[in-house]
C-alpha cells in the first residue's frame, strides 16, 4: 500500500505544482441548471460509476503521490449515498491538508453538520440569484429559500469560509450581479462570479449569454471602492476583492477571458473514473478499466503521472473558435 510522502511534489511537463485533485463522485443532481444540464443529459448506469470504495483508494494513491487538496463534487456529491462516509475516510489521509466540497446547497440543512463532524473543512455553495422565481427558472426546482438555509447551516457548522459560486449569463441573472455582491457586505461570504462556460454546446450559440469578468468588475466597481485582495500560494483561480469595511469578499474567475491556466494546480477525476488533465478539453484516461482488472497501486501511480504528463500548457477553448466540447459540465464537476 502507497503511504504519503511529505516532500514529494508532483510537477507537470510545464513545471506547474500539481497538488489538487477534484474528484466527481456521481453524475446525478436533483436540480437541472440551465448551463450545466440540457434535457438530452441522461445518467450514467450506476455499474459505470466509481464505488466509494474505488474513489477512495484512487483517492489514497493520489494523496501519497502528492496530492494534499482534495475537492469533492458532482453531480450533486450530496446525492451519494454514503458520501459522509467516503468524507470520513478521506478526511483521514495523511498528507491531506484541505478537503471541500461543492455542492448546490439544497440538501446542506439537513447534512451541514455530519458533514463538519465527519471531516469536511469546507463547502462552495452555488446560487445564481436572490429571487425566487428565477431560481426556478434557472435551476427547475423552486428551492431558493432552502438553499438560503443552507448557506447559512454551513457557515454555523463551521464550513468555512463559505464560498458562493454564480456563473453569470447575459439575458438570465445578469441584472443580479449587484444583489449578490451585496452579500458580501452583509455577510462573511465569498461571492465567486464566474463566467460562463460552453460545454457540450455550441460556443458560437453560447456566446450570447457570455459576460466578461471585466464587464462584471466595472459594474462591481459603481458599487463602492474595490480592495483588491494579495494572491497567496494556494488561491484557486478567482482574482480576490474586497469592499472596503465588508465581512465578506468577492471573487472573479475568468476562465474563457482571463486565462489562469498558467496557474493550474489540478487534475480531475470523473465520477465513471477517467482522469481529466483539464476541465476544459475531452482529454481523459481511463482508470476504471485497470482499476477493475486489479491494478496495483503502482498501476494507478503511472496512470496519475501519464494524466499529469499530458495536461496542456493551455486550453483551446473560445466562443470565436472552431474548438467544441463534447463533455458537459454535469460530468466533470466544474
Ligand atoms: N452540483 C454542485 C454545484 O452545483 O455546485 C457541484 C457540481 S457543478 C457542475 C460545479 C460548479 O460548476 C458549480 O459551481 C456550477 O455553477 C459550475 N458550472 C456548471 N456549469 C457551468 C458552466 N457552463 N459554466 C461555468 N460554470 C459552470
Ligand atoms: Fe446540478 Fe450543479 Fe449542474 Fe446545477 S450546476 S445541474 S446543481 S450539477
Amino acid at each position: 500500500m502507497t503511504t504519503a510522502d511529505p516532500h514529494r511534489q508532483l510537477l507537470d511537463s510545464f513545471q506547474r505544482p500539481i497538488n489538487y485533485l477534484r474528484v466527481s463522485v456521481t453524475d446525478r443532481c436533483n436540480l437541472r441548471c440551465r448551463y450545466c444540464m440540457t434535457s438530452q443529459t441522461r445518467w450514467m448506469p450506476k455499474g459505470q460509476i466509481l464505488t466509494l470504495e474505488e474513489i477512495h483508494r484512487l483517492v489514497r494513491v493520489a494523496v501519497a503521490m502528492g496530492i494534499t487538496k482534495i475537492r469533492l463534487t458532482g453531480g450533486e456529491p450530496l446525492c451519494r449515498k454514503g458520501i459522509l462516509q467516503l468524507i470520513a475516510r478521506v478526511s483521514r489521509l495523511k498528507g491531506l491538508e484541505d478537503l471541500a466540497l461543492t455542492t448546490n446547497g439544497t440538501l446542506l440543512v439537513q447534512k451541514a453538520r455530519q458533514l463538519k463532524q465527519a471531516g469536511l473543512h469546507r463547502v462552495n455553495i452555488s446560487l445564481d440569484t436572490t429571487d425566487a422565481a428565477e431560481y426556478l427558472r434557472m435551476t427547475g426546482m423552486d428551492l431558493l429559500n432552502v438553499v438560503w438555509q443552507g448557506i447559512q447551516a454551513a457557515a454555523a457548522a463551521g464550513l468555512e469560509p463559505v464560498k458562493i459560486n454564480t456563473v453569470v449569463m447575459r439575458g438570465c441573472n445578469d441584472h443580479q450581479i449587484e444583489l449578490l455582491a451585496d452579500l458580501a457586505l452583509q455577510h462573511p461570504y465569498h461571492i465567486r462570479f464566474i463566467e460562463y462556460m460552453p460545454m457540450g454546446i455550441d460556443p458560437r450559440e453560447a456566446q450570447k449569454h457570455f459576460i466578461s469578468v471585466a464587464e462584471i468588475e466595472s459594474r462591481l466597481q459603481r458599487m463602492g471602492r474595490l480592495i483588491p485582495i494579495a494572491r497567496r500560494d494556494r488561491d484557486g483561480p478567482a482574482t480576490r476583492y474586497r469592499f472596503e469595511g465588508a465581512p465578506g469578499e468577492i471573487g472573479l474567475i475568468g476562465s474563457m477571458s482571463k486565462h489562469f491556466c498558467s496557474r493550474c494546480n489540478r487534475l480531475r477525476l470523473t465520477a465513471d473514473g477517467h482522469l481529466r488533465p483539464c476541465l476544459l478539453s475531452d482529454d481523459q484516461f481511463d482508470v476504471i478499466t485497470p482499476l477493475r482488472q486489479g491494478a496495483s497501486d503502482a498501476d494507478l501511480e503511472a496512470l496519475f503521472a501519464q494524466a499529469l504528463s499530458h495536461k496542456r500548457q493551455e486550453h483551446r477553448l473560445r466562443f470565436d473558435g472552431d474548438c467544441r466540447l463534447r463533455t458537459k459540465m454535469v460530468n466533470i464537476g466544474g
